[in-house]
């Protein structure tokens, strides 16, 4: 099939370079004419395990092709994605600026009948925006072209972006056009043969299951580490805990662990969007507050660790702190909302120093952080403990899970460890003479 999708981000792309690799022939169009001309070069502006491979090979296929002349995509596209940003807008509501320019583009070029699928996440009733925005533009050209406006939400994870493609859990698609769900059941069928994930709904329901989805996550979380703040006070160990519950099926493994509080671009923007829907329709959404606020508290945890270690806030003055891990989750350069700037900035304010190492956010964090004299960016875990008085772990990367405990010592010079994401067993650490502080590991206080 022919598609064209619009936004070549973490979603964009991955799905545009999925859909080609089983056949169909995409179109990406971005505003970003930098991004486009390193992506026709093969050099994917993201890191995602197994994308760039596969965007390069498609690519050379003639079936992935970015441009950003989106009126030549529109013309390509028999359905058109809609996979550009919502961030969050001055209230905490979705910004819809893009998605809606997006439909204006459309509506200023479609010719022939097309699928508009919205796949970026959007507040319920976006769908009807989009729909309306693209039939003025199209009665403003006294032209009547027949077109669908279906809702498709991206449920894919960052750091697993491409496999959660490839074999997702589950395809939403919200629509009252059989015709639509028809389509749309073509176009995804290479994904969909070992049973049929393909849940269909009306738009609005699709819309919220997005926002359902994320914020759920989000409450696991907050959950979590309201557990690991009342179990560090009372002198019981959140692991322990954590074990205990996620053995009950109905509690589960997943998404039960403790930490420095979640980041990213969707679960702070999601909450926030989907509390400030509920409150315009008259529901006071106090369970998404509350997760918001934990999570807030939460990014606060490891300074507040360390001022607890230190004495005081003034104490860790001229302080160098190694910091492992920037990047809000491991398999991903994606700093946006990530603890990690939460602790730099406490650090700095407190007028602490750090050096800091990231397996593959250090591109993202020199944009952001600029040359500053309290940061060093290291090209190793090693490198960002050399002269260091203490490291933080902020990122669970896999290869920060068992370090050489001894060489950490020698090097640390105050030898303690703030481990944001209970990587280490306290034992061990403190066998090796290191101070150790976790998340809600009360025994170790
Ligand atoms: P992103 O910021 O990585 O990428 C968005 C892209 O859209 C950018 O390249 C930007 O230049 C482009 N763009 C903006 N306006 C455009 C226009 N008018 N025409 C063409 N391109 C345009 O965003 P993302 O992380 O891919 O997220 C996209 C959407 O998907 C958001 O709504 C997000 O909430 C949702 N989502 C994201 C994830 C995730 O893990 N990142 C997962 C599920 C859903």
């Amino acid at each position: 099939m022919r598609v064209c999708i619009f936004g070549t981000g973490y979603v964009g792309l991955v799905t545009g370079t999925c859909l080609a690799e089983v056949g169909h022939h995409v179109v990406c169009v971005d505003v970003d004419a930098a991004k486009i001309e390193a992506l026709n070069r093969g050099v994917v502006p993201i890191y995602e395990p197994g994308l760039t491979p596969m965007v390069q090979a498609n690519h050379a296929a003639g079936r992935l092709r970015f441009t950003t002349d989106a009126e030549a995509g529109i013309a390509h596209g028999e359905v058109l994605f809609i996979a550009v940003g919502t961030p969050p807008d001055e209230d905490g509501s979705a910004d819809l600026k893009y998605v809606l320019a997006v439909a204006r583009t459309i509506g200023r070029h479609l010719q022939a009948p097309a699928i508009v699928v919205d796949k970026s996440t959007v507040p319920v009733g976006t769908a009807d925006q989009v729909r309306a925005t693209i039939a003025a533009e199209l009665a403003a050209r006294g032209v009547d072209v027949p077109f669908t406006v279906v809702s498709n939400p991206e449920f894919l994870k960052e750091g697993a972006a491409v496999e959660d493609c490839m074999r997702p859990d589950r395809i939403v698609i919200g629509t009252d056009s059989p015709e639509a769900l028809q389509t749309l059941r073509r176009l995804y069928a290479p994904f969909n043969r070992n049973h049929d994930r393909i849940v269909a709904m009306d738009v609005r329901s699709a819309e919220l299951t997005k926002y359902a989805a994320n914020a759920m996550l989000a409450t696991k979380i907050s959950f979590m580490n309201e557990i690991a703040n009342i179990a560090e006070q009372v002198g019981a160990d959140v692991e322990m805990v954590r074990q205990g519950i996620g053995s009950d099926p109905r509690i589960g493994w997943h998404f039960i662990y403790p930490g420095a509080g979640y980041g990213g671009s969707c679960f702070p923007k999601d909450v926030q969007a989907l509390a400030r829907t509920a409150q315009q329709h008259g529901v006071q959404p106090r369970l998404l507050a509350a997760v918001e606020a934990v999570n807030a508290a939460q990014k606060q945890h490891l300074f507040e660790l360390m001022v607890r270690h230190y004495g005081s806030a003034d104490a860790l003055r001229g302080k160098t702190i190694a910091v492992w891990g920037l990047a809000f989750k491991p398999n991903t350069d994606d700093m946006r909302e990530a603890s990690s700037r939460t602790l730099l900035a406490q650090l700095w304010q407190a007028g602490a120093r750090v050096q800091a190492y990231d397996p593959e956010a250090m591109g993202e964090a020199r944009r952001i952080f600029g040359e500053r004299a309290d940061l060093v960016l290291c090209d190793s875990a090693e490198r960002a403990i050399e002269g260091a008085d203490a490291l933080a772990v902020v990122t669970e990367w896999k290869q920060f899970r068992c370090p050489d405990f001894a060489l950490l010592r020698a090097r640390l010079a105050d030898a303690v460890i703030f481990d944001g994401r209970n990587l280490y067993a306290p034992a061990d650490v403190e066998a090796a003479g290191i101070a150790y502080y976790g998340i809600g590991r009360g025994r170790s206080l």
